[in-house]
């Protein structure tokens, strides 16, 4: 893969140095790298201390059979011990765990002791419903603390859970308790979304009708909104009766370190879901050093707050299992960002005194368009590090968040990584890396990770290819639940030897990384290829533009013709001369060939639980093609919308 205009998404200059006062009291600092590139296992070996072992593990990695890892194989641990238990011993017990906000405005703090009573309690109400170790339990939830109670109470039996994402609709729900032969859903009777109660456990109810869901035998059931139900006698239990009465102490047993701890699916971006195994002591080490190493977390101080839905990855490894592996105080807010009003999240950072917080670029992108009058009304000083996942950030939207948000002091990290990777894979160090913004940078410590071309050869400084890991990590994925050619095939053959992500990435003159979106999204037109990520990072970067998706459309003459779908700022009307410019915007930025042919202005752009554009239903609109799979979309009448705009507003050449 050659990528003519690559250069040009590093046209933002500036570079931020880390501040003084972080660098000087930094968790980790460049010694990290140069122990880890010294002794990659040792320094595995030495994060793994981290945490309590009820066996200390003799072996680091076990990669006798490829690409099937072994970590810690010979170690036992309980991580809901690790996350709960063990600060509590430490004298920890009235620290607040979780600071909870309730979209309509109602909150609770828990600390790590009553977070270990309430997970204690769970733990003995899944055994009684016959949940053993190995059994799977499906969760499907809005975002309540009793959540992270029911994925650390799964973890405290050893029995993986699968958390469904809350907005997904009953067939995507029935597909993955299928798939995983969940036999306990946990649910709630709704929850509340823009302003309202949003229902859930009818979903449920209607997943469960669908053959491949039949063998559900309980459905535990949290009342959040209090809203009428329907009520299955002897399948279905209330939390609060159920729960609620067990012992509140509770003995937890030591798993081998490659128990299985969750199974949890793709965004399907790409295609249909895969569902991610991940198991316990290499997945808790990597997140639990990670996420003291990227957000340099003091647990005594730092009040850390990050937006993902625990229906994600990041809401696995960076609400429940990271922060809570290392003690610290989180912030966990149910609702949207603009409910009640377009300040929410500000407030919430107010409140909360927050001082890390970590979103995703959709999120900034949203912020900015709403203007950056809002975030000024509150007080955000309380912020000290800024993180960023999921898509390449445009280093327009990255200077706005450090501007408006980090009041241009703040270190920015733009983390990379996947469900597969289960933790953060590549990102700068805030007291240590010199930023540049729109990169994610450097594998961090322990980590290995470069830029390959077609023959897997690593390519010079300056050229772009395809982004692989050429050394197992402790959180890696084991495998796809149930098939292991999938995983072999999915992830491992593309390369020999190499994990291949899927993404396509630069290196700099300096060596440094930049992400540059899926290799599938790289356009080919008139015999160049083209970047999604920089033509949407060149259209963003014009003032009237908020947010941009690009597809390739297939075309007679140029193989792909690029086609914009963009949302306008601030509610700017479009105009007549609107799409001209903005093609004439892109030709100035890029050059001539990276003008896309058609600008579709559109209110909503289809998005997943985590915020990603699905471009491939971009592409099958442009295309006139029937729409994909569609089911994990967070808002599927959205192409609807697009669809009945196409034919008028769309400009040709
Ligand atoms: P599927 O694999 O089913 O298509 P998905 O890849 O969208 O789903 P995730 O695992 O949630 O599901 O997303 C991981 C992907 O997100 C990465 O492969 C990458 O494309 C993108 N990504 C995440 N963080 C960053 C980042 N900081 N910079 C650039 N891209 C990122
Ligand atoms: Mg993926």
């Amino acid at each position: 893969m050659t990528n003519e205009s690559l250069a040009n998404l590093m046209t933002e200059k500036r570079r931020f140095a880390p501040p003084a006062e972080v660098a000087a009291d930094a968790n980790v600092t460049a010694d990290a790298y140069r122990a880890a590139d010294a002794d990659r296992l040792g320094f595995w070996a030495e994060q793994a201390r981290r945490l309590h072992w009820e066996t200390e593990p003799a072996q680091t990695l076990d990669w006798s059979n490829p690409p099937f890892a072994k970590w810690f194989a010979d170690g036992r641990l309980n991580v809901a011990y690790n996350c709960v238990d063990r600060h509590v011993l430490a004298g920890h017990g009235d620290r607040v765990a979780l600071h909870f906000e309730g979209e309509p405005g109602d909150s609770r703090s828990l600390t790590y002791a009553e977070l270990l009573r309430e997970v204690s309690q769970a733990a003995h109400a899944l055994t009684e419903l016959g949940v053993e170790a190995g059994d799977r339990v499906a969760i499907y939830m809005p975002m309540i603390p009793e959540t992270v109670v029911a994925m650390l109470a799964c973890a405290r039996i050893g029995a993986p859970h699968s958390v469904v994402f809350g907005a997904f609709s009953a067939d995507a729900l029935a597909t993955r308790i299928e798939d995983a032969d969940a036999r306990v859903v946990i649910t709630s009777d709704g929850g509340y979304r823009r302003g309202a109660p949003s229902p859930l456990k009818p979903t449920v109810d209607e997943a469960l009708t669908r053959p491949g869901a039949a063998r559900v035998r309980s459905v535990l059931v949290v009342r959040r909104t209090g809203q009428d139900i329907p009520w299955t006698e002897g399948r279905d239990l209330w939390w609060h009766e159920l729960v609620a009465r067990q012992p509140e102490q509770h003995t937890p047993l030591a798993f081998p370190a490659e128990h299985p701890l969750f199974i949890l699916y793709t965004s399907g971006t790409t295609g249909r879901p895969k569902g991610i195994l991940h198991t316990s002591g290499g997945y808790l080490t990597q997140t639990a050093y990670t996420h003291h190493a990227v957000f340099d977390l003091k647990p005594e101080t730092d009040v850390y707050w990050c937006t993902a839905d625990v229906g994600w990855v990041t809401g696995h490894s960076y609400i429940v299992y990271g922060p809570l592996a290392n003690g610290a105080t989180g912030v966990l807010y149910e609702g949207t960002p603009n409910t009640p009003h377009n300040g929410r999240w500000w407030e919430i950072v107010q409140k909360y005194g927050v001082t890390i917080l970590y979103t995703a670029p959709t999120a900034i992108r949203t912020c900015m368009k709403w203007g950056d009058d809002i975030p000024a009304k509150f007080d955000l000083s309380s912020l000290r590090i800024l993180g960023s996942v999921g898509e390449p950030i445009n280093p327009e939207a990255w200077i706005w968040y450090r501007k408006h948000i980090g009041a241009d002091r703040t270190p920015v990290v733009d983390t990379w990584w996947q469900t597969e990777t289960g933790a953060i894979m590549i990102s700068p160090l805030p007291g240590v890396t010199v930023a540049k913004p729109g990169a994610a940078q450097v594998p961090l410590p322990g980590i290995a990770a470069t830029v390959v071309d077609d023959d897997g050869a690593e390519v010079a400084h300056g050229s772009g290819g395809y982004l692989t890991l050429t050394e197992p990590w402790p959180s890696m994925l084991r495998t796809i639940w149930g098939d292991d050619q999938r995983y072999l095939d999915t992830y491992w053959s593309r390369f020999e030897g190499k994990y291949f992500a899927g993404d396509g990435a630069k290196k700099d003159e300096d060596g440094d990384i930049w992400l540059l979106g899926r290799v599938d999204d790289v356009m080919l037109v008139s015999g160049h290829n083209i970047s999604t990520t920089e033509v949407e990072s060149a259209l963003v970067s014009h003032p009237r533009i908020a947010e941009a998706a690009v597809v390739g459309a297939t075309d007679p003459q140029t193989t792909q013709a690029i086609c914009a779908f963009v949302i306008l700022r601030g509610g700017a009307a479009e105009d007549e001369g609107l799409v001209d410019e903005l093609r004439a915007h892109v030709a100035k930025e890029l050059g001539p060939i990276a003008k896309p042919k058609r600008i579709l202005p559109v209110d909503e752009l289809p998005k997943t639980r985590s915020g990603k554009i699905m471009r491939r239903l971009l592409r099958d609109v442009a295309e006139n093609r029937e729409l994909g799979d569609v089911t994990t979309l967070t808002d599927s009448s959205v192409m609807e919308l697009i669809q009945a705009k196409l034919p008028t507003a769309a400009s040709e050449d």
